[in-house]
């Protein structure tokens, strides 16, 4: 067996985020054997010191268990933080005024410092101010460049440091804060496969993003700003993935916009061919109990039907209880919603119309070719990852094999609905394709003697962008015989 964890049996991808709960070498073995595909490391906790052993664990294992492993490093962003109390924490009372300034001094119950002078220069009067998770709600009275003045519409206890959305306002923030600049040369000194960049607002940030990461990792944008919503193509176009980051998404829009947002960026990223990840609180009761609520179940079912490419733990892996439980259970989830017949009816309700290229063109065949002949798998020849990003657009029935001779792109596949992708040694010919094409479906056990595979490559071998073949091939089980990769 050339890797001791199979194909997952299920198209949609599993995200865990470590943390406390699942920190050691062995947990994050067990979460990896109980079917999580992608690893998120979150920089809004802990440094760089406790980052690296995470990483060189995640890699052992990868080299241990045989199978490329994901590594989403995900950059904390502008986060905006209101400043600390002479007493740690005050009332803030309904209906009455709050000042917001910029003096370095210690808050009280009718003023606190805020170190942003960003929000000074942009905030409108009647704009809200959100406080700790919108739990307290602040509307502007006025606004100078040093001081805002508001009344307080939903009270409560305001302490240090608590975070604050401005969800009326695109603020002229740079994407990447100074410390975020330090974590990325950071992740993309260790390696990071996936770069996730948080409180996105426009296509200028992500561009901005690109240019720092310089093609060494993929770049994700995290949709959690209004502001983000409304630029999402032009967002698309420059991400390489998008996540639907709900839990700042449900503090800057009301929650009950949250599901129509989740469909509409779902249904985008899918048009476009880009990954999209639905995420945060997907299984929130189990960071405490080992089982879900129904309505969580439902929740992570509902993402899987839409379409999701993959599905996110966060607090659950990271901190809960149950971190290996959580994953078994979104696996299980995955595979309940995979065998309805009505998934894969639902899933082309989306409608992704092909664009104008080879590419395209020969992933739509090679979707309704495997259908026609009933082939058991279809197997794709990529160096960049990009054919089998194309495929994964279509959403095919049957499961994808990515042969690719690059580790990197092996790695990046993480997050691809139906992708399971192995480093293998480049073909040279013809021949060499279909020769380890079904080999590798045999020994991955995606095909068995008798059945068909539909294979996609380029010609010549060894030149990105260069898919032009289609091939259909019927196995006698014999080609293993005498080979060993
Ligand atoms: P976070 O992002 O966990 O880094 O805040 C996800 C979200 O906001 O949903
Ligand atoms: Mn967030």
């Amino acid at each position: 067996m050339p890797s001791q964890i199979a194909p997952r049996g299920r198209k949609v991808r599993v995200v865990a985020t470590l943390g406390p709960a699942s920190s050691s070498p062995d947990m994050i073995r067990k979460l990896m054997l109980a079917g999580a595909d992608t690893f998120r490391i979150n920089m809004s906790h802990g440094g760089h010191e406790d980052k690296k052993p995470l990483i060189a664990a995640i890699r052992a294992i990868e080299k241990d268990l045989k199978r490329a492993t994901t590594i989403l490093f995900d950059l904390q962003g502008p986060k905006l933080r209101v400043g600390r109390f002479e007493e740690g924490r005050v009332m803030l009372e309904t209906g009455s005024e709050f000042v917001l300034d910029r003096l370095d001094q210690a808050g009280d119950a009718t003023r606190v410092s805020l170190p942003h002078p960003e929000i000074f220069a942009a905030l409108e009067v009647g704009a809200r101010l959100l406080l700790d998770d919108g739990k307290m709600v602040l509307r502007a009275l006025s606004v100078s460049e040093d001081r805002i003045v508001t009344r307080v519409e939903v009270g409560g206890i305001l302490s240090n440091s608590k975070g604050l959305n401005v969800p009326d306002v695109v603020l002229p923030m740079a994407a990447l804060t100074e410390k975020d600049r330090r974590d990325l040369v950071f992740a993309l000194e260790e390696g990071a496969d996936w770069i996730a960049l948080s409180f996105v607002q426009r296509p200028e940030d992500v561009a901005e993003a690109r240019t720092l990461i310089g093609g060494k990792a993929s770049l994700l944008a995290k949709i959690e700003k209004p502001a983000a919503v409304e630029r999402l193509e032009g967002i698309l176009e420059l991400a390489d993935a998008v996540m639907v980051a709900r839990g700042d998404l449900g503090v800057e829009c009301p929650p009950q916009q949250v599901p129509l947002v989740q469909k509409q960026i779902v249904a985008a990223a899918r048009a476009m061919g880009r990954p999209v990840v639905v995420a945060t609180q997907m299984l929130e009761s189990m960071i405490l109990s080992p089982t879900p609520t129904r309505a969580e179940v439902s929740d992570v079912a509902t993402a899987i039907y839409d379409g999701a490419d993959a599905v996110m733990l966060s607090a659950e892996s990271a901190a809960g209880a149950w971190p290996v439980e959580s994953v078994a259970m979104m696996d299980s989830i995955a595979k309940a919603v995979e065998a309805d017949p009505g998934y894969a009816k639902r899933l082309h309700f989306t409608e992704t119309l092909p664009d104008a290229t080879t590419a395209d063109a020969l992933s739509l065949a090679a979707r309704s070719i495997a259908d026609t002949v009933s082939a058991s798998a279809i197997i794709c020849f990529t160096l960049s990852g990009s054919s089998a990003r194309r495929i994964a657009r279509d959403r095919p029935t049957v499961p994808m094999l990515v042969l690719t001779p690059k580790l990197q792109t092996a790695r990046r596949m993480g997050l691809l609905w139906g992708a399971h992708a192995v480093q293998t040694r480049d073909v040279a010919s013809f021949e060499e394709m279909v020769g380890k094409a079904k080999r590798m479906a045999l020994r991955h056990g995606l095909a068995k003697a008798g059945d068909r595979i539909v294979i996609m490559a380029g010609v010549p071998f060894g030149t990105p962008g260069s898919t032009n073949v289609l091939h259909v091939q019927r196995l006698t089980g014999k080609e293993l015989d005498g080979y060993t990769d």
